[in-house]
């Protein structure tokens, strides 16, 4: 038991250190102890312990008053992440160091079957390890858009991909030698956000992903909800209307027939037209597709109304193309949230993601590091 008990805290501590290292980019090890509150004796242990294993580098020196210079501490950037966002028309391949600093990036189209995807993500994985000779790369991270059994890791609910019930894991760590953590685009997501955020981490958090569909990732009490077959989140498939259009998923009237990307470019009555143009005309003074994207945004606010009378968090972040063009869609979304919160209850903010574009990639980072960072919030 005593032995059991020390190496528990040992590993808490540890983690605490790289979190600190993490979080300021360059400390000493007085500081350390000082936003710790650990003896020195321990934290140099520690971060010898890290050194070692080639997780925290030193140097430079610094300069303090009265002649004292002590060694600063950082992660060692040459530790990567390949991060591999699938959605069902691009995939993106990216590298990004261990402070989720992008190295480099390529975009695929995403083939129709699963099996010729994963040789697709298979091969760009293979070409980013023969230009990571010197780098040791600490797993793969893949961002998909649909639901992740957590049981059986299988990837087992994607109705705008089509694939049904597919092992990704064994057959890409199988070929490219790495661990690989697979989740869904919005938990992804919702971890980067409490990881990389600006804002301060909010006990109660739901990311909403608008683009082919809409998913969400949801931060209860700081804890990721998962549900039953890690179901949980899948709020654009909450039916609206039952005699609505038809759904991927085999329903009615679902929201997201309503509020995705699609439903805009559906508005607008043009099929071959990607939502990047469309926002493009709106700006250009299209009035139709101003309209479309304003009609899109209208069953995005009123079925967030859901989340808010389900859930009630203190934030909802936006993640998707739409944000790029938040002037448009902030206030009527806001309103439509605030219009119908209930008696007693404080409407959320509703915000962008932080950086446009990158979120999804930037889960993809830490649904690999939490395993050696823990959860930011713990
Ligand atoms: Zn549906």
């Amino acid at each position: 038991m005593q032995t059991a008990s020390t190496d528990v805290v040992r590993r808490i501590n540890r983690r605490v250190v790289l979190n600190l290292i993490r979080t300021r980019q360059t400390l000493s090890r007085a500081e350390l102890a000082r936003l710790s509150g650990m003896q020195r004796s321990t934290i140099s242990l520690i971060v010898e312990e890290l050194i070692g294993d080639e997780w925290v580098l030193e140097g430079p020196r610094g300069r303090l008053p009265r002649g004292r210079r002590p060694t600063f501490l950082r992660l060692n950037e040459e530790r990567v992440i390949i991060g591999v966002d699938i959605r069902p028309t691009l995939t993106t391949v990216a590298l990004a160091d261990v402070n989720g600093r992008f190295l480099s990036q390529e975009a695929l189209a995403t083939p129709g079957q699963a099996e010729a995807a994963i040789d697709a993500v298979i091969a760009r994985i293979r070409n980013l390890q023969a230009r990571c000779a010197g780098k040791k790369i600490e797993g793969v991270g893949i961002s998909l858009p649909g639901r992740v059994d957590p049981v059986s890791r299988r990837f087992v609910f994607a109705p705008n991909l089509g694939w049904r019930d597919v092992d990704l894991e064994g057959p890409i760590s199988a070929a490219t030698g790495l661990d690989v953590e697979l989740d869904n685009a919005a938990n992804g997501c919702a971890l980067a956000e409490e990881w990389f955020g600006q804002h301060a981490p909010e006990r109660h958090l739901v990311v909403v992903t608008v683009s082919e569909g809409i998913g969400a990732g949801i931060l209860l009490d700081g804890k990721l909800a998962r549900g039953l077959n890690g179901m949980a989140g899948e709020i654009g498939h909450v039916p609206v209307d039952p005699a609505g259009p038809l759904c991927g998923c085999g329903c009615r009237g679902c929201w997201e027939v309503y509020a995705s990307n699609q439903a805009a470019l559906r508005y607008y009555g043009s099929a071959d037209l990607t939502f990047a143009e469309l926002l493009q005309r709106a700006d250009q003074g299209d009035s139709r597709a101003v309209e479309a994207l304003e009609k899109m945004a209208h069953h995005l606010g009123h079925g967030m109304r859901l989340i808010v009378a389900a859930l009630a968090p203190d934030r909802i972040v936006v993640i998707g193309d739409l944000t790029r063009s938040w002037e448009r869609f902030g206030p009527i979304i806001e309103n439509e949230v605030r219009a119908q919160v209930p008696r007693g209850g404080t409407a959320p903010l509703v915000t962008p993601a932080h950086e446009d574009g990158m979120a999804r990639l930037r889960g993809t980072v830490v649904l690999v590091l939490q395993k050696h960072f823990g959860r930011a919030l713990g």
